[in-house]
């Protein structure tokens, strides 16, 4: 594995991996309870649709387990065999040890315990012991069971303590079935110990949350309760409103004992207001209609109905025949089971009877026996009835005293009950108060754990990109570089990753401007990099060019001059072919010093011959020729300011040309040229724009580049603008050029002012005259080639050519020979002295001496000499023979004067 691959591992597993199982666990340990609190606030019909949904994944899976334990919780109060059905289908699905288990097995426990089921009180002992549960609700549905199951088993004080529990658990995940069913039980706890002023409170919140869950079993439930403690309380049109309303509820309808129950708690608050009319006649109809299908011990609620209408009615003796029945049907007597909740009812109603009926002494030792059951430090509803009963009774006997004292005892009781519900609801404040201050914190908590969760989302989002956008720049560089330059990246890379997590935080935004940008300046460095192999490589191109050019030049020098030669020894006539074959041989090895002349001009290695220049008259004098080199479809336009530098002319000239023929080139269908020539700060500025077919970005960036073109091979060599770029920098100046496809092409020359100065004599061309036969001429030259071909084209023209191979052969020959009257010498030399020594030293004796300096390579070019460029041809070596001359002919008067 190579290093940077360690590395996006690495970056991969701290950015990717770490944050998303930190996800997962936070995860994992908030929602259960929400998911269970999202099925259970579900319509049934949505519960349905759950239900018959495909479940193709875990989670619709657990979701539709869900869905059935909550539709088979529901069902208990409605129908045992739905509810068992629902459960048996979740069970089927049920497969490892998770949560749905336990809830699952809680509902088992309510089914068995419900129908008095064998092995009810085993089911529900297991629950105790399985409850491991971590997950909130399941905790609250478990202890909600558990409080049920200890009710039914008759542990009174652990289930009201099982109560308080399951009333805090569902209060933490807000589940408003289980906080009634934690109320309900509460009041069940004191309506049972006939204390309904206190029942009262608890079965009022029982019923405000019942009322916000989705279906109506549990708010008639409630709504029976209430009722029948407001009965017992004398808030009989209270409870009347509640009985009316869950009359009608299918929950009422389909439990005949239930619909008993209503009836008879209807007709005994109907008793209590005096309005009897048809209570008795509706309780029969429902006891006829229910008959056989309710079991004996229920039938009991009916019959104490009727003797309470009857006795409403004054109709004692019917009355106690109804509270017989009651005694018959549960198989209890008023001596010994007085505290069997049926009999409770219905004590205090017979007693009445009994004294109604003017059976007082019966009547006082009931309600005595009645008074004696109810442990002294427990007063309750009952026995504050009993004591007001007594008082009647003893009245009815003629003890007033005892009468009295009972009524003291009734108001007694009385506020000793008013004082304990008043300090329950104080005492049930604090614990409600503590129960908000504890859902409060929380819900803080929640809310945390919920920021903190997408901040964490946020966070691994985040890193995920930055690795994202960081790979990629590994990988785009992996491509390019080699493997250290692979793993500084990566270093840098993963220091980059380290410097954005801190500003994760911040924004994203941000961070991503942040990479964009390390993108570019890696592409830029990149870009930079291979410019400046480029410039090396060109650098070493340059060294390399100007070393071949010498040699070449030497050896193009024999070719020219002999192609000369042999030319002017052919007579035309005698050989055409021949002499075909000659200028071919001359034009190739023209071409051939054209191209290092164009090389050595890109690398800066000229010679150039700079001299004083008006450029605006220069550009006047030159638009005739350039007119005719672009031809007659292109119009020309100068522009010229007056502007003077220090330049070579003919470069100079050659520079424009090239320019002007490649805005030629790129308007073949004709078009406009404009030469514009002005001062830029100290500097001249020309500038040729033409409107033609422009450049590609990518043409742009390397059309100053050597052998660079986009022409057919004969059309163009690509030295053309790499040439013009050359020598604009060799003259101290620059070249821009700007371009976009379609949109023309500007190229400007920058070339530094110079104070004008008149043309100097040498400017003025010479007219050609020949070069006298009788001038003694000097050749220097250290390759033997090109000296031998140099003393033939000079015999040519004079009589006397002395040759020397080096500065010391010739001085020497001088030396017995005299001076030359010029001298034709090759400017690099073996040896201690060079041409330009040579020259010197040989016009210490005649500073006026004509000397012409040759030279295949590139040089600072001594003013006072004339200058040749190898290769050259005949006619050039003559005309620099000619200069030369004249210059001395000038400087004769000069000589002659001082
Ligand atoms: P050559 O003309 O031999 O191709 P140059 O160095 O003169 O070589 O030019 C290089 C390339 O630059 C050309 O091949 C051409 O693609 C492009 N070029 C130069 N000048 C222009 C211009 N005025 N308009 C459009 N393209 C041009
Ligand atoms: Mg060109």
């Amino acid at each position: 594995m190579s290093m940077s691959c360690k590395v996006a591992c690495i970056v991969f597993a701290c950015c990717v991996l770490v944050p998303t199982k930190l996800l997962a666990v936070q995860a994992a340990h908030r929602t259960e309870h929400s998911l269970w609190s999202q099925t259970r606030a579900l319509t049934e019909s949505e519960l349905a649709a759950l239900v018959s949904r495909e479940a193709t994944s875990k989670e619709a899976q657990t979701a539709r387990i869900r869905a059935l334990l909550t539709q088979s919780d529901r069902a208990i109060n409605r129908s045992v065999v739905d509810a068992t059905r629902y459960l048996e289908e979740a069970e089927a699905l049920i497969t490892t040890q998770e949560d749905a288990s336990v809830v699952a097995l809680a509902i088992r426990c309510q089914l068995a315990h419900r129908q008095s089921l064998p092995g009810a009180a085993q089911t529900c002992q297991q629950l105790t012991q399985n409850d491991r549960s971590q997950d909130a609700f399941v905790q609250a549905f478990a202890m909600t069971t558990r409080m049920y199951y200890l009710y039914r088993e008759g542990s009174h004080q652990e289930s009201i303590n099982a109560a308080e529990h399951a009333l805090s658990l569902a209060m933490v995940v807000d589940d408003p079935a289980l906080i009634a069913s934690a109320h309900n039980m509460m009041g069940l706890y004191f309506s049972t110990r006939l204390r309904p002023r206190m029942s009262v409170p608890h079965y009022e919140i029982a019923l405000e949350q019942a009322s916000r869950v989705p279906y109506a079993e549990l708010k008639t439930i409630t709504q029976l309760n209430l009722a029948s403690s407001y009965n017992y309380l004398g808030r009989s049109r209270e409870a009347l409103t509640m009985l009316y309303e869950s009359r009608g509820s299918q929950v009422v309808q389909i439990y005949p004992t239930r619909r008993l129950v209503v009836q008879s708690m209807i007709g005994q608050v109907r008793a209590a207001l005096g309005e009897t009319d048809g209570a008795e006649e509706n309780l029969q109809r429902v006891i006829d209609e229910v008959g056989e299908t309710v079991l004996p011990d229920g039938m009991t609620y009916g019959y104490t109905g009727l003797g309470v209408i009857q006795l409403a009615e004054n109709r004692p003796l019917e009355a106690l025949d109804n509270f017989d029945m009651v005694l018959a049907l549960s198989g209890k007597s008023l001596e010994t089971d007085l505290d069997y909740s049926r009999i409770q009812l219905m004590a205090v109603p017979y007693a009445r009877a009994l004294r109604m009926a003017d059976r007082l002494a019966e009547a006082r030792d009931l309600v005595l026996r009645i008074i004696a059951s109810v442990p002294g430090d427990q007063p309750d509803q009952q026995l504050l009835d009993a004591y007001l009963e007594l008082a009647v009774t003893l009245e009815a006997l003629g003890d007033s005293e005892g009468a009295k004292a009972a009524n003291e005892e009734a108001t007694r009781v009385e506020s000793t009950l008013w004082d304990a519900s008043f300090k329950y609801q104080v005492e049930r404040l604090s614990v409600s108060l503590e129960s908000d201050r504890r859902a409060l914190e929380l819900a803080r908590a929640q809310e945390r754990e919920v920021a903190l969760l997408s901040l964490a989302q946020r966070e691994s989002r985040l890193r995920r990109q930055t690795w994202i956008i960081g790979a990629m720049i590994i990988a785009v560089i992996a491509l390019f570089f080699s493997r250290r330059a692979q793993k500084r990246i990566a270093d840098a890379q993963r220091s980059a990753s380290l410097a954005l997590e801190d500003q994760v935080r911040e924004r994203t935004r941000e961070m991503e401007d942040e990479m964009a940008l390390r993108m570019t300046a890696e592409v830029d460095r990149i870009k930079l990099t291979e410019r400046v192999m480029e410039g090396e490589k060109l650098r070493a191109m340059g060294q390399l060019t100007a070393g071949v050019a010498h040699d070449f030049n030497n050896l193009m020098t024999v070719v020219t001059l002999g192609a000369n030669q042999l030319k002017d020894d052919l007579l035309p006539v005698e050989n055409p072919d021949r002499a075909e074959t000659i200028d071919n041989i001359r034009q190739a090895a023209e071409t051939g010093a054209k191209i290092t002349r164009g090389l050595l001009a890109y690398v800066r290695e000229q010679p150039l011959n700079p001299e004083y220049l008006n450029l605006d008259e220069f550009l006047r004098e030159s638009t005739a020729l350039f007119r005719n080199t672009i031809g007659e479809r292109i119009v020309l336009d100068v522009e010229a300011a007056p502007c003077s530098v220090l330049v070579d002319k003919a470069q100079l000239t050659t520079a424009l040309l090239n320019v002007l023929l490649n805005a030629r080139e790129a308007m073949p269908e004709g078009g406009r040229i404009t030469l514009t020539l002005s001062a830029f700060g100290d500097q001249a500025r020309i500038q040729i724009r033409d409107n033609g077919v422009g450049m590609a970005p990518h043409v742009l960036e390397q059309a100053t580049e050597p052998f660079f073109t986009t022409k057919q091979h004969e059309e163009g060599s690509g030295l053309g603008l790499s040439m013009v770029f050359g020598f604009a920098r060799q003259s101290n100046g620059d070249l821009h050029i700007e371009s976009a496809l379609g949109g023309g092409t500007t190229v400007t020359f920058f070339l530094p002012m110079a104070e004008a100065r008149t043309a100097s004599a040498s400017d003025v061309s010479t007219a050609s005259s020949n070069v006298p036969r009788a001038v003694r001429i000097l050749a220097v030259d250290d390759r033997p080639s090109v000296l031998r071909v140099l003393k033939r084209s000079l015999s040519r023209m004079v009589d006397t050519v002395i040759c020397a191979t080096n500065a010391t052969e010739a001085l020497a020959m001088i030396e017995q020979q005299g001076l030359p009257d010029c001298v034709v010498t090759d400017i690099v030399m073996p040896g201690e002295i060079d041409g330009v020594g040579l020259v010197r030293t040989l016009r210490q004796r005649s500073p006026s001496l004509p000397a012409v300096l040759m030279s295949g390579y590139a040089r600072d070019i001594d003013d006072e000499c004339v200058y040749l460029q190898k290769p050259f041809s005949y006619d050039q070596l003559e005309r620099a023979i000619e200069e030369a001359l004249s210059r001395e002919v000038e400087s004769v008067p000069a000589h002659a004067n001082g």
